[in-house]
């Protein structure tokens, strides 16, 4: 299917709507989910426009795993906790629900995960700068 380019992060990516960014490079950006499933729930996704990991060119998707790895490894120091789920879904069938390839990065346990709804429920934005806050401090040591 053809890229939407009126999609959420499309319109984050052209500055259109505000996001809480974390890190941004050439390739990527990383900012807080406001419907968060997690403490500390965020998000990278690829300057390349791509519905699904399916669409994006091999060095997107490499600039892409570098920047969830290097974000990961300070979202996990950030929020203290010993383990992190990656969760990506393709396709409205597996519950994408916005069309431009992102990771979630979700300081939780998989169990924990399982038990809260899915971009259901506004979060705290005030909770969630202080998370953005406390991130972009470990990427900056
Ligand atoms: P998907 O369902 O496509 O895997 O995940 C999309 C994610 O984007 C959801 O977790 C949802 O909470 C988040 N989201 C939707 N709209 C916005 C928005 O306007 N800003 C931010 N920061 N996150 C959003």
């Amino acid at each position: 299917m053809a890229y939407d380019s009126n999609n959420i992060f499309a319109k984050i990516l052209r500055g259109e709507i505000p996001c809480t960014k974390v890190y941004e490079d050439e390739h990527t950006l990383a900012f807080m989910d406001i419907m968060p499933q997690a403490e500390g729930h965020t998000l990278v996704i690829t300057k390349e426009h791509a519905e699904t990991i399916l669409d994006l060119s091999p060095a997107a998707a490499a600039a892409w795993i570098h920047t969830v790895q290097k974000v990961a490894k300070a979202v996990k120091k950030a929020m203290g906790v010993d383990g992190f789920v990656l969760m990506q879904l393709n396709g409205v069938a597996a519950g994408q629900s916005v069309p431009h390839v992102h990771f979630h990065i979700l300081p939780t346990s998989l169990g924990t995960l399982m038990t809260r709804a899915h971009g259901a429920q506004m979060g705290d934005l005030q909770q969630i700068q202080g998370y953005a806050e406390k991130i972009k401090a470990e990427l900056a040591k």
